[in-house]
């Protein structure tokens, strides 16, 4: 059985404790690989060794760190293909979405950081010839990074690798649903000749490892996704600390459908922004609103369309859904299935789990569902389910739209769909969410500000917001 080891101070270890956890493929519901199941010992040991590799790796300057950053991600290139049948396996993914996306992303992250690192300049505020001001951005130490299951590697690198571009070292902890291809990471970052020490990941269970990287006094800064009540509790522990903290939380996100959009883009993109990686991407659009003229229209395209996708083995390259994480989370998400239906939801489509024959018997997977006739109060609107189930809600006016849109406590994205330039910039500038997607869905640029408003989250990363977390902002003053 394969073995998940920490990384910690350059080496590939077990965990202290000489604990193991079980890691299933959701494909199969089998047990393909043991973790190991560390503790706060082994977090001491991981902010030992990054505090230690602090000064090294600052002195490296910014164009030492970039290069490393770059071999790294060189390596990450030479290994997609086995990155992403690691994280398909490990996570569920179909095998096509981990090589187009997770993989090729993950290694854009680190590109992208050791790039614009080097193009990051810092301010300087000139006072007549009364002083000047210059920032100068030093980095905050050592930086804690907590990352979720839905796209372990592509979350994971998102957090470490601004943090490593900007000089800090990094405790990092990824899911201990989906710890695959961190330790393969690890493993690409000895080979890359990064300093022991500047990276360590730490595996192991959230109220464990993920609390003791929180709670540590070494570690100033904690960049965190994943659900909302993590965050709190997150937020809890670290605030009194005056920790630095960036939080990606969950999101209930609208997508907004005007009759005068390109329908046939539109639907196409909607059946995307509702599925893909089985609804299990905080940005997925969950609550499909239509104008009620083409409500009908739209509701027996999309059906039509989301029948005719193929739920199947994640190793099969024509499979457009696999399975989703893990059972607790099938559960969660049939539950709420059946909550929906307890409301008075009609089930359009889906509704219920997939049972595929031979060695994918015991996997978990979700029919793609959709479901009509609720309105926007009820718990199935509100709450966020994070699985492969979307409602339908009709409008007839732009205010109602908006308002709908707006009516959850979460606010991550939104998706507006509509040919009327002026109706686009009044509800972006509306809708309550850091994201706006306009005729579009996922289209990312590295250098945007990324994150959520209300209960999605607290700061923004992407580009030099992300640098601007990992490092303090000092103004020196000098008289002239
Ligand atoms: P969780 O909040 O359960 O876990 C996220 C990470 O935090 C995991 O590594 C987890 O470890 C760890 N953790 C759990 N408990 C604690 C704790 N007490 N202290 C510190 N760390 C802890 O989220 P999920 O993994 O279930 O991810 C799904 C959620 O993530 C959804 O709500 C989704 O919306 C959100 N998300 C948000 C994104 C955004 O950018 N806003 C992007 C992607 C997802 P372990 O897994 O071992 O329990």
């Amino acid at each position: 059985m394969e073995q998940v080891l920490n990384y910690i101070n350059g080496e590939m270890v077990p965990a202290v404790g000489g604990a193991w956890l079980n890691d299933h493929a959701p494909a199969t519901g089998q047990v393909h690989a043991v973790i190991a199941d560390s503790d706060e010992r082994d977090v001491q040991r991981a902010v030992e060794a990054a505090q230690a590799a602090l000064p090294g790796w600052q002195a490296l300057g910014t164009e030492g760190r970039s290069a490393l950053m770059m071999r790294v991600a060189d390596l990450m290139q030479r290994d997609l293909e086995a990155l992403a049948r690691a994280e398909s396996v490990d996570n569920g993914k179909p095998i096509a979405l981990a090589r187009r996306m997770d993989i090729p992303r993950a290694i854009a992250n680190f590109r992208f950081f050791a790039g614009a690192v080097l193009h990051w300049d810092s301010e300087a505020h000139l006072m007549d010839d009364v002083a000047l001001n210059y920032t100068d951005r030093q980095p905050v130490g050592v930086a804690g990074c907590i990352s979720p299951w839905n796209l372990p590697l592509y979350l994971f690198t998102w957090k470490i690798a601004p943090a490593l571009a900007a000089g800090c070292t990094v405790v990092a902890k990824p899911s201990e649903v989906t710890p695959f291809t961190a330790a393969m990471l690890g493993r690409l970052c000895i080979e890359a000749g990064l300093p022991p020490g500047v990276l360590n990941i730490v595996n192991g269970l959230g109220p464990k490892v993920g609390a003791a990287i929180t709670a540590h006094p070494g570690i100033p800064a904690v960049s965190f996704t994943g659900g909302t009540r993590t965050g709190a509790e997150i937020a809890r522990v670290a605030a009194p600390m005056f920790k630095k903290l960036s939080l990606e939380l969950g999101g209930k996100n609208p997508v907004v459908i005007f009759a005068d959009c390109d329908f046939d883009e539109m639907l196409r993109t909607t059946v995307r922004s509702a599925f893909t990686n089985q609804g299990q991407i905080c940005l997925c659009g969950s609550r499909i609103l239509v104008e009620r003229s083409l409500y009908a229209r739209f509701r027996d395209a999309f059906v039509e369309r989301v029948n005719a996708l193929r739920v199947g083995d994640p190793a099969d390259p024509a499979t457009d859904l696999g399975a989703v994480v893990s059972e607790a989370h099938m559960n969660k998400v049939l539950g709420h299935i059946a909550l929906a239906r307890e409301e008075g939801g009609t089930v359009l489509c889906g509704g219920h789990r997939v049972e595929l024959d031979g060695h994918l018997r015991n996997g978990w997977y979700i029919a793609p569902t959709v479901i009509e006739g609720l309105g926007p109060a009820c718990r199935t609107n509100q709450e966020e389910i994070f699985g492969p189930v979307v409602t339908l809600q009709p409008f007839d006016t732009e205010a109602e739209a908006l308002s709908m849109a707006n009516g959850t406590t979460y606010g991550l994205a939104s998706v507006l769909w509509t040919n009327d330039l002026k109706r686009a910039h009044r509800m972006a500038r509306g809708l309550h969410s850091g994201i706006v997607w306009v005729n579009c869905w996922l289209v990312r640029d590295l250098r945007t500000p990324f994150g959520g408003m209300k209960q999605s989250g607290v700061g923004r990363e992407g580009g030099h917001e992300a640098l601007r977390f990992f490092t303090e902002a000092k103004n020196v003053c000098i008289r002239l």
